[in-house]
């Protein structure tokens, strides 16, 4: 049966992770979960949604994300709640609601899952897509964040991920910022002719944004303005030669970008991506960063904190477009057939026995002939099928064969599991 074509599809910029897709997920979510584990951080799972003023507040009414991408509706009780467009924000909301950081306690957490952003889609970029999202929350120091970019590099190079360049920045914080967004207002009033709508807009609410414009001259005009690191204030300066020479010691090699301010308002400090060269327009497998003001924005009392989040997604592509391995895929070792309805019976048993022992076992649950039972194996490139007929029936044995070379042995029900799995007895 082909597509069959419905009324009903799923919504547009929403897909549908297959079987054949959806084992190579799990391997990078393992992956990423044993990294993760070696680096001290705690996997929680956090809300779907969220109250949307959460976002409004913590992700900042100014960026693209809140002013024209969010999921938000009203509940039955009459409750604005938005689907969650990013994690950091709700992270940082459960670690304050559960006292993860209380009396300066230090938190490192991560979780991975759906968010959700009414953008234009395109290849690598979904209205529901899914991130793998760290967060280190009460510590202020350097230390943490160059900690937080070798976990992210440490991913992807179990990953096998190759071509990626980590690409650096600061943003730096409501001392040095004002000074600097006055910089770059001079910069672009005296070029304003090159300037997008959007951007002429930006002016006003962000001059910041205008930086990662991708309009061509907006571009231009963005590499003449002045750069940040030239205005960072002494305590943003230390920092960020601190994460520099952090990255250096651990031999992570990274590009400075003046251009790179990420759309989150609340980032202070170091900025980061990692991009991927085989990935087109949508680039950006990672991004991170410190957010020291995010936990007050929200109301709650001052928490620094850094972190970053990978897109599944866009991981998953790369690693394919670049043959990378996602393990061993999921396959049926031993195919069980019925010669005959009264081997039925004797086939649910054996498959039973060798899935209790950990062996990926198929039957056949449709009362289907011989003939189709034996292409159903073909299909699953089963190693071994053990068949079950009247002769094996009445001594009480099962027929196991070997499906590369043919070959048979006649053994007891209670030996096929061992015999199966047994090193140098492998047909493949
Ligand atoms: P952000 O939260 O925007 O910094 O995004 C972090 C990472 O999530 C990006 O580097 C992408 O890999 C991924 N990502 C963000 N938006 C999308 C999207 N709409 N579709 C797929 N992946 C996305």
């Amino acid at each position: 049966m082909g597509s069959i074509d419905m009324d009903i599809k799923a919504p547009r910029g929403v897909r549908d992770i297959l079987p054949g897709e959806s084992w190579k997920w799990a391997y990078v979510v393992r992956t990423t979960a044993e990294a993760m584990a070696d680096f001290g951080c705690s996997e929680v799972h956090l809300p779907i949604f969220e109250q949307t003023e959460l976002f409004s507040r913590g992700v900042g009414e100014t960026t693209d994300i809140v002013e024209k991408e969010m999921y938000t509706f009203s509940d039955r009780g009459g409750r604005s709640v938005t689907l969650r467009p990013e994690a950091t924000a709700g992270m940082v909301r459960a670690a304050l609601e559960n006292g993860l950081c209380a009396q300066g306690a230090s938190a490192k957490l991560w979780c991975w899952g759906p968010m959700f952003r009414y953008e234009r889609p395109q290849k690598g970029r979904y209205r529901q897509f899914h991130q793998i999202d760290m967060e280190c929350l009460g510590v202020s120091g350097a230390g943490a964040d160059v900690e937080v970019i070798d976990l992210s590099a440490e991913i992807f190079r179990r990953l096998g991920l190759r071509n990626l360049e980590v690409v650096l920045n600061s943003v730096g914080c409501p001392v040095c910022r004002p000074v600097y967004r006055q910089a770059l207002l001079a910069h672009f009033e005296a070029r304003r002719g090159e300037l997008c709508e959007t951007c002429l807009g930006r002016m006003e609410r962000n001059p910041l944004r205008i930086l990662d414009c991708k309009n061509p001259s907006c571009g231009a005009a963005a590499d003449a303005s002045p750069a940040i690191y030239d205005h960072l204030c002494p305590e943003c300066r230390d920092h960020f030669e601190e994460v520099r020479s952090g990255l250096e010691r651990l031999d992570l090699s990274y590009r400075l970008d003046k251009r790179l301010v990420r759309g989150l308002d609340y980032y202070t400090k170091t900025a980061y991506e990692m991009l991927s060269g085989d990935l087109g327009a949508q680039n950006a497998v990672c991004g991170g960063g410190r957010y020291d003001n995010l936990s007050e924005a929200i109301g709650g009392p001052h928490l620094p904190g850094v972190g970053f989040a990978g897109g599944l997604d866009r991981i998953v592509l790369v690693m394919e477009e670049q043959g990378c391995s996602f393990g061993r895929a999921p396959a049926v070792r031993v195919y069980v057939a019925a010669l005959s309805d009264e081997a039925r019976s004797a086939v649910q048993v054996l498959t039973h026995r060798l899935r209790r022992h950990g062996v990926a076992a198929e039957q056949d649950t449709a009362s289907r002939g011989f003939k189709a039972q034996m292409k159903s194996a073909d299909a699953s490139h089963a190693a071994w099928t053990c068949i079950i007929g009247p002769e094996e029936m009445e001594k009480g044995l099962v027929t196991v064969r070997n499906m590369a070379d043919g070959s048979q042995a006649s053994l007891a029900p209670e030996a096929v599991p061992e015999f199966v799995t047994k090193e140098g007895n492998q047909p493949l």
